[in-house]
C-alpha cells in the first residue's frame, strides 16, 4: 500500500513538472494575463473596427437642395428681416438627363453620407425623400438645433449659357451681419474642399460669398454650399449623374472636411 502511494506521488510530481514547464501552460498563463490587461483584443472586435474608422465626435448636417414641389409662400431671408423670398424652389433640370436637380442632389448627398459615416462622422440629413416641404430657413434651423459642426448644402447650377462648366462653392458673405460668427470657419472649410476637388481633377470656378441666401442667413453653424456643376451643360449634366464622378466629387468634399477637422 505504501509503495503504491509513493508511486502515485512520483507520477503526480513528474506530471506537474512536465505540464508546468510546457508551452501550453506558459501560453495559457500569458494569454490570461494579457487579456486581463486589455492588451489582447479578440478577433471579432478587430474586424469590426477595420470596417469603420473610430467614431468621431463630429456631426455633419447634409442638406440636399430643393424638393419635389417648390413652395412659393415667402419667408424672411434672415431673422427679423423684412425682405422675403420663396420658402423653397424645386430647382433646375438637366438638359441631357432631364433629371430634376432635387433628385440629383439627394443622390449625391446619399453618397456623401455613406462616405462620411464610413470615416466615423455622425451625419444628419435635412431630407431623405423628395416629397417634403422644408423651407431654407427650416433647414438651417434644423442644423442649428442639432448643433451640427458643419453644414454641407448640395446643389447643381444652371445658366442660360450652356457652355459654362465647373463646380462652385458658396459661403456666407463677410459683410453680412447675420453670419459674422460663422464666416471664418465656413471660408476655411470651403478653401480646403476646393483644394481637394482641384487635386482630384475637378474644375472649380471659385468660392463665392453670398449675403442673399436664406439658408446661410439663418445658420448659426458653419456652412458651405457646393454647386457640383452645371445642369445646363450637356456633358457636365451627364457627368454629375455618373456614379463614379459623383463618388469622386463627394470623396473630395469628405477629404476637405477631414482636413478642416484635423486642423481645428
Ligand atoms: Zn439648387
Amino acid at each position: 500500500m505504501k509503495k503504491y502511494r509513493v508511486l502515485v506521488g512520483i507520477i503526480i510530481a513528474v506530471s506537474i513538472g512536465i505540464i508546468g514547464t510546457s508551452d501550453f501552460a506558459k501560453n495559457l498563463y500569458k494569454a490570461s494575463n494579457l487579456i486581463s490587461k486589455g492588451i489582447i483584443v479578440d478577433d471579432k472586435k478587430e474586424q469590426n473596427e477595420s470596417k469603420k474608422e473610430v467614431e468621431k465626435d463630429i456631426l455633419i448636417c447634409i442638406d440636399p437642395g430643393h424638393q419635389e414641389k417648390g413652395d412659393s409662400n415667402s419667408e424672411p431671408v434672415a431673422p427679423g428681416s423684412y425682405v422675403k423670398k420663396a420658402r423653397v424652389s424645386s430647382g433646375a433640370t438637366g438638359v441631357a438627363t432631364k433629371k430634376p436637380e432635387y433628385i440629383l442632389n439627394l443622390e449625391a448627398s446619399t453618397v456623401l453620407k455613406h462616405i462620411l459615416e464610413d470615416k466615423g462622422y455622425k451625419v444628419i440629413m435635412t431630407r431623405e425623400s423628395h416629397d417634403v416641404n422644408i423651407s431654407n430657413s427650416e433647414r438651417a434651423i434644423f442644423a442649428n438645433n442639432n448643433k451640427a459642426d458643419m453644414v454641407v448644402r448640395v446643389h447643381a447650377d444652371s445658366l442660360n449659357d450652356s457652355g459654362k462648366t465647373g463646380a462652385s462653392i458658396l459661403i456666407p458673405a463677410k459683410e453680412s451681419k447675420y453670419t459674422t460668427a460663422i464666416y471664418e470657419d465656413s471660408k476655411n472649410c470651403a478653401n480646403l474642399i476646393s483644394d481637394k476637388m482641384k487635386e482630384a481633377g475637378i474644375k472649380v470656378n471659385g468660392i463665392f460669398e453670398r449675403g442673399d441666401l436664406t439658408g446661410f442667413n439663418w445658420s448659426q453653424v458653419p456652412v458651405v454650399l457646393v454647386e457640383m456643376g452645371f445642369l445646363s451643360n450637356y456633358t457636365e449634366d451627364q457627368m454629375m449623374s455618373n456614379p463614379e464622378y459623383q463618388r469622386k466629387l463627394m470623396q473630395a468634399i469628405s477629404n476637405g472636411l477631414d482636413e478642416y477637422f484635423t486642423n481645428k
